[in-house]
This record gives structure tokens, sequence and C-alpha cells, in this order.
């Protein structure tokens, strides 16, 4: 790079260890990459802000971004990768937009508010049925799958991790219809047979890269079960004929999801698996002996390894510690709005070492604490 400053160099040190949710902490190497870029891309003399997006040099960030996709996920020909706007909730309409006909039935695993969403625009295309629901005990377990599902469903839809709620599907169940997943806030965490899916997608701004892009990836096959007439925005045939070009796209948080993925294969998918094992049973154990604060979702078989949500035994040692952590420049810890408490976000990014100083702050705020 060529007379510019990378943004991060001599604020070394000061960086907030950031367990927010999403838009979510990213690897400092990639942020230096993706700045750099901002000034001078690849030392062509133009930004990554610059350049036209059916130009050489985006298309190449394309190709190699969806051959990195293919890569991580093992998957063949069959599949197509898109980078979409949107976000999760574009994907909650375009899913039953494509593949819910008038007359037809979805079935959606109800395991949280994003599952339950996405039910909900479903409904304005066809029929949409929760096959199972733990909204009875107010999402802190997984809902129990049925043992027979109905052949004849247009597809079942899942929320593989619930980032509000803190509770994960460490298994995907099999069925004989189209599954579909959002793998928004897990994906490329845990090991999972990519291939047995007919469509997932997952927001960028966990583990994927920078929000304003969505990765989709769907079986060629399911495009032969599009319903109806669609504008070309809507429609995952238009979408893959231009692959990812229809419009305009999101060239600097696509470029950032490249970054990210040739980190993530750097990292390979079998060490961030473990690593993710590794942070999340660190906090959990912290959780289950500490005598202030309660982990939310008490089975561990339910309890997802990217989003740990606590409560403390009441709201002024909530406020306590989060004052407490503000100071030790620990951040993004506040449970969503709708349920409160703290939610700690693992994504990737998060190392154990950062881990390591959110369990020592708990231990010391419990032991200093005046009840
Ligand atoms: N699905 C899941 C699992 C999410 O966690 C979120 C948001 N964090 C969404 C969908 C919605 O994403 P968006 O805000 O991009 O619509």
């Amino acid at each position: 790079m060529k007379n510019s400053t990378i943004i991060m160099s001599g604020n070394k040190g000061s960086r907030k260890i950031n367990f927010g949710s999403g838009p979510a902490a990213l690897p400092e190497e990639v942020l230096h990459q993706a700045s750099e870029a901002v000034v001078d891309y690849n030392h062509t003399g133009l930004s990554i802000l610059e350049i036209p997006h059916r130009g050489k040099l985006f298309l190449d960030i394309l190709e190699e971004s969806k051959a990195l996709v293919r890569e991580l996920c093992e998957l063949d020909d069959q599949f197509e990768v898109l980078w979409l706007h949107g976000g999760g909730r574009l994907q909650f309409c375009m899913v039953p937009a494509n593949f819910l006909g008038e007359n037809d039935v979805a079935g959606y695993i109800d395991s949280g508010h994003w599952s339950q969403e996405a039910m909900n625009y479903a409904a304005y295309y066809g029929r949409s049925e929760a096959l199972c629901s733990s909204r009875d005990v107010r999402y802190t377990a997984l809902p129990t799958f049925p043992k027979k599902i109905p052949d004849d469903l247009a597809y079942v839809h899942i929320t593989t991790n619930n980032t509000i709620y803190g509770t994960q599907w460490h298994r995907l169940p099999d069925v004989k219809v189209p599954l579909v997943a959002d793998m928004s806030s897990d994906i490329f965490s845990i090991g999972r047979d990519y291939k047995n899916l007919s469509l997932f997608y997952a927001v960028a701004q966990k583990n994927v890269g920078a929000a304003g892009t969505t990765l989709v990836v769907l079986r060629k096959e399911m495009l032969k079960r599009v319903k109806r007439d669609l504008p070309p925005m809507l429609d995952y045939r238009a979408q893959v004929a231009k692959a990812s070009v229809l419009n305009t796209p999101p060239v600097f948080a696509i470029y950032t999801c490249l970054l990210m993925l040739r980190w993530t294969k750097k990292k390979t998918l079998a060490v961030l698996e473990q690593e993710s094992i590794d942070k999340s049973c660190l906090l959990y154990d912290a959780l289950d002996q500490s005598n202030i604060f309660h982990p939310v979702v008490a089975q561990p078989e339910y309890r997802s390894r990217m989003n740990v949500c606590f409560r403390a035994n009441n709201s002024e040692i909530e406020k306590g510690f989060s004052d407490f952590c503000s100071q030790q420049n620990i951040t993004g810890l506040e449970g969503h709005r709708t349920v409160g408490g703290f939610r700690v976000s693992l994504y990737n990014a998060i190392s154990r070492e950062d881990v390591q100083q959110l369990v020592s702050a708990m231990d010391t705020f419990e032991k200093n604490i005046v009840l």
C-alpha cells in the first residue's frame, strides 16, 4: 500500500473485545486487509469502493469467493452460490416466494424469533405450519422434532442457531423433502453436511464477513421448483442467471467476505469447530459454577456454541457487571432487547483469550461484589 495509513496502526491495544451479536468482531488481519483495500485495492490505484462491478477486478473477487464457499462446504457443481442483498429477512421472503405455491404447505421448525419471523413471511405466499415449537418454554430449549413429517411439504425450514435465545441444533434432522436452513449465526463453526441441504443462507455480519450481503447456496434442482412469476430481483433463477450481478452488488461487503473466507480456509473448519467447542465450554463451565450468573439454557445438548445467554441474580448485579466490563474494554454483552440479560457471541473471530478475559472479569466481579 502506498502513501496511506492503516486506520488501526498506532491504535493497537485499545481495540475492544467485542462479543456483539452482529455486525460482529472480525479478525484484525481481515480488518487491516479491508482497510488497505479502501485506500488502494491491490496496487491498482483504485479504492475497492471505486471499482466497477462488471469489471474483471470485481468478477475475480466474486469467482474466488464462490469457489471458496464450495470448497469449505464440500459442494459439487450441483450447487449455485449467490451473494444477495436484503439480509436474512429477504431470504425469509424469497424462499417461500420461489418454492411455496398458493396451495402448498411448508413446515417450519419454530425454535425462536427468527424461525417464527421466517414462518410469518411464508404466510404471504402459501401455508406455513410449525412442525414443532419450543415457544411454551420461551425458547430456552429446542423443540422435539416430529418422528414423521408429511412428505408432501414444499420444504422444511430450520434455523440452525437461535441467535437471540442461545440454542443450537448440533445435528440437523433427516427429511425427505427439501431442507432449507438459515445458518446466519453458526455457518463455518460446526461440522455440517452442507450437501444434504437444498438451500442454505447466512447473513454476512457474523461468521462470513461484513453486513450488506447474504450468502445463499442452493441446489440447481431447486430452480425447477419455482412456483410463480416473480420480479427478477426476487427470483433465484434470475439471480443465478446473472451470477449475483443482476444489479450493482455491495462490492466492499463481498470483498470483506472474500477476506474472511480466505482466513476461514487458512484456519480450517475443523480447527474453528474445535475452538468453538473450547470457547463455549470455558464460558458455560464458568456460568455453571457461578453463584451470581446463570445460563439461560439449562440443558447442555441445546446450548449454542455461538451465542451464550445468561442472567445475573438481579438487575442491580447486571448493571454493575455491565459497567465493570466496560471498564475492562469488553463490549457487546447486552442480551437482545426482547429478552434482556447478557448474550456473549463467540463467533469465529473471537479467540480463547478473549473468552478467558471475560471469564476472569466474571470471577473478579463475583469475588468483589458487595451484595
Ligand atoms: N436469521 C438469524 C439466525 C439472525 O440471527 C438474524 C439477525 N441477526 C436474521 C436472520 C436477520 O438478519 P437481517 O437483520 O440481515 O435481516
